[in-house]
């Protein structure tokens, strides 16, 4: 509970106007020696002007004091008359605080100052004392309490409401005969509350509800106000509505009062706006991340297509396009990095060359297209008899194909050789539905020697190739048999 008391610069400290004269008059009948001030010159003297707002106190002996005379005025505030009564009957806390003041003024003969909160008047808020101690003629003690309302309920609420940045409207319910509400009329507004209604000072207090406050008009509005009103429940929610062409966003808190509602305005139009700013900042964000999104895909897409013709491309131009094996060029490429790296690691490689024997035959018996079957066929055969991913075989050109063997010697090489040779007398190479053909090849068959790259192999592998067709066609020659003969 509030509480201040002061003996000193009480004029300065005090609100009632009275207070400085009342001291003076104190002063004028002062007596000496802590008697303080002759209560039958001073009370006859104040009770003529101030009775009003006066209290004359009678210290029991027994650490209470009873009223002997209890002011108009205050019997309004305090809503009864004390009059015979004691302190000691006011709530503790405050009876406590006013008997310490009393007593502090008794005894020091002089004039003391207080303020305290009220705790039971229903519409002060602070009190204001002037203690006057004296003394009466017979030698008895009495107070002369000068004691008025400092400040009310309604300044403070009338501040509050006029301070409020948020606008402040009680409303009542006017009932039909069936009593349901069908109007309300606005008996509190505050100024900020006319003002988010598009008008000024008070001009919103006692009219109609709805058609004062605009945003009322909204149907699902009003009904949660009717709500609010009728389950006597609170409720928040936000609500748009336009004043002179500009739209504008509340927050409304609603509140059962009484038979109504009170209701806070709280204007979050700047709000809103950034808000939705925000949001549209966001939207076109979001679509140029997507619009960047779809571009990078596409160019991903278009990427890989890239890198998928390319490999077609690279493929192309490394395959003979009627076998689909290495092509003239790209076997002397590849066989030449074979070559090098079988080199570097000390193993060796051989290589052979088949030539379909009297091919000119096929091309005149059959036809060229059943010439490319047969070479077609062939390459099949050969693919099909060598190490997948191992041996390289290409078409050195026309119906002459080369194999290179990685990892091979001379007399493995012969094996291989012998085996295809084998296989080929056995087969019959399909050209049409009707028609398959036998056909022989020649082989010749070269080891690679130190230092020899794939030209110089090669250039030895034809040569026992031709060694092969003078002696006969349909055979197998070999390089190294031909050194071992000759040694
Ligand atoms: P040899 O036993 O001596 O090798 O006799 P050959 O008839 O097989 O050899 P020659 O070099 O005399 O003839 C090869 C023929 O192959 C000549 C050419 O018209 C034909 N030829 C070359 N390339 C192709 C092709 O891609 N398709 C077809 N159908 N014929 C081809
Ligand atoms: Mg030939
Ligand atoms: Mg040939």
């Amino acid at each position: 509970m509030h509480q201040e008391v002061h003996t000193h610069n009480i004029v300065e400290r005090a609100y009632a106007p009275e207070v400085a004269d009342l001291l003076g008059r104190f002063d004028r009948r002062a007596l000496p020696d802590f008697a303080g001030a002759s209560f039958e010159a001073l009370s006859s003297e104040l009770l003529s002007f101030c009775a009003r707002d006066l209290m004359i106190m009678a210290p029991t002996g027994t650490g209470d004091y009873r009223y002997e005379h209890f002011g108009q005025d205050i019997i309004r505030f305090v809503g009864c008359d004390r009059t015979g009564g004691h302190v000691t009957q006011m709530r503790p806390a405050v009876a406590r605080f006013t008997i310490a003041c009393y007593d502090e003024a008794l005894s020091s003969g002089k004039p003391l100052y207080s303020i305290h909160r009220a705790v039971k008047t229903v519409r002060v808020s602070l009190w204001e004392r002037l203690v006057l101690p004296t003394t009466c003629a017979d030698g008895q003690r009495r107070l002369i309490v000068f004691s008025k309302p400092l400040q009310f309920h309604e300044e403070l609420l009338t501040t509050v409401l006029d301070t409020s940045p948020a606008g402040i409207v009680a409303l009542r319910a006017l009932r039909d005969e069936d009593g349901n509400i069908d109007r309300t009329v606005i008996i509190t507004a505050n100024r900020r509350a006319a003002a988010m209604a598009g008008l000024a000072g008070d001009a919103l207090v006692d009219r109609e509800g709805r058609q004062a406050l605009p945003f009322l008009a909204d149907e699902t509005i009003w009904r949660r106000c009717l709500y609010v009103m009728e389950l006597r429940r609170n409720d928040m929610f936000e609500a748009s509505y336009t004043v002179d062409g500009r739209d504008l966003w509340l927050q409304v808190a609603l509140a059962p009062l009484g038979d109504g509602l009170v209701m806070t305005l709280s204007d979050i139009t700047e709000l809103k706006l950034a808000n939705l700013t925000l949001q549209s900042r966001a939207a076109t964000l979001a679509l140029e991340i997507g619009k960047e999104r779809a571009t990078r895909r596409a160019l991903s897409h278009e990427l890989g297509q890239r890198e998928e013709r390319e490999q077609e491309l690279r493929r192309l131009a490394e395959t003979d396009p009627l076998t689909t094996l290495l092509n003239r060029r790209s076997m002397i490429e590849k066989a030449n990095a074979e070559i090098r790296a079988a080199a570097a690691l000390g193993h060796e490689t051989s290589l052979f060359i088949i030539d379909i024997d009297h091919f000119k035959r096929v091309n005149d018996t059959h036809g060229h297209p059943a010439g490319d079957a047969v070479i077609r066929a062939f390459a099949d055969l050969l693919l099909g008899q060598m190490r997948a991913g191992h041996d390289l075989v290409g078409r050195l050109g026309g119906e002459e194909f080369a194999v290179l063997l990685p990892r091979t010697g001379a007399r493995e090489a012969r094996r291989f050789a012998e085996r295809l040779h084998k296989c080929l007398r056995r087969s019959h190479l399909p050209v049409s539905e009707t028609l398959d053909l036998q056909v022989t090849a020649s082989i010749g068959v070269a080891t690679r020697r130190a230092d020899e790259d794939f030209g110089a192999l090669v250039a030895r592998a034809d040569k026992q190739l031709y060694r092969a067709k003078d002696e006969g066609r349909d055979c197998i020659r070999c390089a190294e048999d031909e050194i071992a003969a000759a040694a």
